[in-house]
Order: C-alpha cells, then structure tokens, then sequence
C-alpha cells in the first residue's frame, strides 16, 4: 500500500524490468532472480553498446574480447584513428565507383581491431571475441594472429562479401572456431531510473510490494521514454 507520499514507487513487474525483460508474473523481492543476462547476451550486449561509440554514420560495429574467465579484457568500435579528427576525415562509402581516397574505407579502423589495441592485459590468447558482424579479412588477420581462438557474431549480412569468405577460410585454416549468436530475446533495455525504484520485501510471504516512502528517500523523477536508452540487439 502507498501512503504518505503522491509519488507510487512501482516495482517491475508486467512491464519491463531491467534488462528489458517481458516478465509475465510479478517480481518478488526476495528470490534470486531468474531472468538475469547469460554470459553469451552480456558480452554481446557490451559490444552493441561499444558501437553507439562510433561516429559512422552506416555502420556501427562494437566488438568485446573475454578470457577464459569471463572476464572482459578489451574492446572497441569502428573508428578513425587516434588524431585523426571525426570532422577532417571522410565518412562516404565506397561504392566502387567513386574515388576511394575521399572514402571511409582506407581510414576507418574497425571494432575486432581496436578491441585488440585496447586490450588491457599482457595479450589476448585463447580469448574470443563478440562483435556485432561477421569479421572481414583484414580482421581475420588480426584475431588470428592476437592469438583469439573464438569469434561469436551477431550477423553475417555481408558473408557473401569476398572479405568475409576470405575470413572464413582463413579462420578454417588457422583453427579459429566462430558461431553465430543465437538471441534470447529482442532487446535489453537500459532502463537509468530502474536503480531508484525503492525494493521492499514484505514480512510474511506474500504479494510483491513496495513500502512507504520515508524521509531522506530519493524520489525518482518521472522518466518519460524518450529519457530511456535502448540498445537493441536487432540492429546491425
Ligand atoms: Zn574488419
């Protein structure tokens, strides 16, 4: 029951909670909570949301690198390199026609490579690697020779391409194994205001509720959903 304050604290429960989750029955408070992110959506996750770093326009591509612990140990998106100003250099596709020079595509360093360059350990062998598209060539080169035995990619749209067969073979060659990551769910929701929702577990076991505000709680402003971020695994 709310009393003493205008303002209800609602836990999630029929609505998104917050990893974005479609729960169909309420939350309680009081038990592990089952709906948590696996391992594989967790680091998919960092990686898409590494790529709204990126400054291109078409693409945004993130990749996350993890060690055999599971722990992350570098990441990157697709950018120009470091002093090479976003305003200076040429954001325009190449379409095979048009002058390559004033094109992205003999700048642009992309997300596998720069995961790679900001690895913050001694070195990433026997790490993989989770990007959102399937690697190009010059990609390939670099996975390979860092030492990453696993690539795990979200979308292989471009697999048609020559820089994508020319990956694959040479990751065939050299033993790298890649899979396609298989989504548990559509999106997970950065919900920032989920944090203030005060939790509340109830005396004896019953529904799921919140308590009273007192004084000194922090009240939640009401968050419209513009003031949500998204970053939705459907986008590549
Ligand atoms: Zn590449």
């Amino acid at each position: 029951m709310e009393t003493g304050t205008a303002v209800n604290h609602v836990p999630h429960t029929s609505a998104e909670g917050s990893t974005g989750v479609q729960q169909s029955k309420a939350r309680r408070w009081d038990v592990k909570r089952d709906d948590y992110l696996s391992w594989d959506e967790y680091f998919m996750a960092v990686a898409f949301l590494s790529a709204q770093r990126s400054k291109d326009p078409r693409t945004q591509v993130g990749a996350c690198i993890v060690n055999c612990e599971n722990k992350i140990v570098g990441i990157g998106y697709n950018g120009m390199p470091v002093g090479c100003s976003d305003d200076v250099m040429p954001w325009v596709n190449w379409d095979g026609v048009s002058n390559i020079l004033e094109t992205k595509q003999l700048y642009v360093c992309h997300a596998e490579l720069n995961a790679v360059l900001n690895k913050n350990s001694a070195d990433v062998k026997h790490c993989r690697i989770y990007v959102a598209l399937f690697p190009c060539n010059e990609c390939a080169k670099v996975i390979i020779q860092s030492g990453i035995k696993e690539v795990i990619y979200y979308s292989n749209k471009y697999g048609f391409k020559d820089e994508c067969i020319a990956a694959r073979r040479l990751f065939d060659v050299a033993g790298v194994k890649y899979r396609q990551y298989q989504p548990e769910r559509k999106q997970i929701v950065i919900d920032f205001s989920a944090v203030d929702v005060v939790q509340w577990t109830p005396p004896s076991n019953s529904v799921p509720s919140t308590r009273p505000a007192l004084n000194g709680d922090q009240v939640p402003k009401n968050v419209s959903a513009q003031d949500l971020s998204s970053v939705s695994l459907s986008q590549t």
